[in-house]
């Protein structure tokens, strides 16, 4: 039985200059980034997409992409640009690559 499936991991974060619609406090919202990846057996085999979320800082009120205004969204592609995909969550894919390599050249040197 091969355990599998998506997981997500927050991977950055921006303090939006905004307003908050729901209590009305200033530059007190902050957009998540998150990137998705696929696991087998909970170890990460490589990334998926990204998806974010904001949260206000002073309310607790949590807005999903859908719901950002436009100055929201600005803040967003911010943080997308600042977020980076850490390496390992492409680890299943890297070792595999490992084991292509190691395979080839073992096979290379047994036929010398
Ligand atoms: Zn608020």
């Amino acid at each position: 039985m091969i355990i599998f499936g998506t997981r997500s991991k927050n991977i950055g974060s921006e303090q939006a200059e905004v307003t908050c619609g729901h209590c009305e406090s200033n530059n007190s919202i902050w957009v998540y980034i998150y990137r998705s990846y696929f696991h087998i057996f909970w170890v990460p085999a490589f990334p998926l997409w990204r998806s974010s979320a904001s949260q206000c800082s002073h309310c607790k009120q949590v807005l999903e992409e859908y719901q950002y205004n436009p100055e929201l969204v600005k803040a967003d592609k911010l943080a997308r640009k600042n977020a980076k995909t850490p390496w390992w969550m492409w680890f299943w894919l890297l070792a595999l690559l490992v084991l292509v390599i190691a395979i080839s050249l073992t096979s290379i040197f047994t036929k010398m």
